[in-house]
């Protein structure tokens, strides 16, 4: 199984995605408050602005209003996306497999690597893959033992396979 892990500038980008549509959310919710509190000065604003005043001071207040709403929910589902993609495969399990030739006898060794309880152990092993070793060390069936440290830290970069 390969999936790729979504990179650190992913994950930097959802995060300022989130920022900035919060701060738009926030700015559309806190005129629209502001216009429905003082509608006097709304009016003036409608009756002074290019677009609006050309709706009359109901209808432009009404766009003015609805618009405000709209960008609002907008921004605040954007700022739902952007969180989501950040916390996407932050719980995920990850599964990692990759193979290692054995340099003595030429042997291809199937490893796995894995966060998360799924797939079982057992579905690997069923399917040939050993579990990677805790100490980063693979020993042959020839007795020839693998140094898989180089492996390792490619895992901890979350690069996959
Ligand atoms: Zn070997």
């Amino acid at each position: 199984m390969v999936r790729r892990k979504i990179t650190l500038v992913q994950r930097i980008g959802c995060v300022i995605g989130f920022i900035v549509s919060c701060f738009f959310a926030l700015s559309f919710i806190s005129t629209l408050i502001v216009s429905l509190l003082n509608p006097t000065l709304t009016s003036e604003f409608v009756k002074s602005h290019f677009i609006f005043s050309k709706f009359g001071v109901v209808g432009g207040f009404l766009i003015h209003i609805i618009g405000n709403l709209l960008f609002a929910a907008v921004a605040i589902f954007l700022a739902l996306l952007s969180w989501k993609g950040f916390t996407s495969q932050l719980n995920q399990a990850v599964l990692v497999t990759t193979k290692c030739i054995c340099k003595n006898c030429g042997k291809v060794h199937k490893l796995y690597y894995k966060s998360g309880p799924n797939p079982t152990d057992e579905y690997c092993k069923e399917r040939g893959f050993i579990p990677f070793p805790v100490d980063d060390k693979f020993k042959c069936d020839c007795g020839f033992e693998i140094d898989l440290s180089s492996f390792r830290n490619d895992l901890d970069e979350g690069i996959l396979y």
